[in-house]
């Protein structure tokens, strides 16, 4: 799986830094976010490295399909019932901050701390 070294999404992947996971399975890992916008908040990252939605091209379509397809169940199983935000930023206009490709799926109770 290729991974850069520098990156601290692809560090979380390799279990050198560690995350609250909720799901992995062969091409991806999610996990909470550090700073929840809201009461339930987790990123859904590939495990190759990726840097951005930019950066992807047709032979992603399988990967961001199961990426997607994983925002209800997660969901659900965290006992999200009412609805959630799914977001991916992308670059500096589109205010991403951590380059490896994440999207972030947000759910729970409103009012939210952010979004
Ligand atoms: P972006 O602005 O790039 O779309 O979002 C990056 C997200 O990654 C932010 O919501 C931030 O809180 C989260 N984040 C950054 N570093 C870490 C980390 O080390 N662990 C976890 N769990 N989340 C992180
Ligand atoms: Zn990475």
């Amino acid at each position: 799986m290729n991974a850069d070294p520098n990156c601290i999404f692809c560090k979380i992947v390799a279990g050198q830094i560690p995350s609250k996971k909720v799901h992995e399975d062969e091409l991806v890992l999610a996990f909470h976010d550090i700073h929840p916008w809201a009461p339930v908040h987790v990123l859904v990252i590939p495990k190759q490295h990726i840097a951005t939605l930019a950066d992807v091209g047709p032979e992603h379509s399988a990967l961001l399909g199961h990426m997607l397809g994983l925002a209800p169940r997660l969901m659900r199983e965290l006992g999200v019932d009412n609805g959630f935000r799914t977001v991916i930023n992308t670059g500096r206009d589109g205010g991403q901050e951590v380059y490896h490709l994440h999207m972030h799926v947000m759910g729970g109770p409103r009012p939210w701390a952010r979004g």
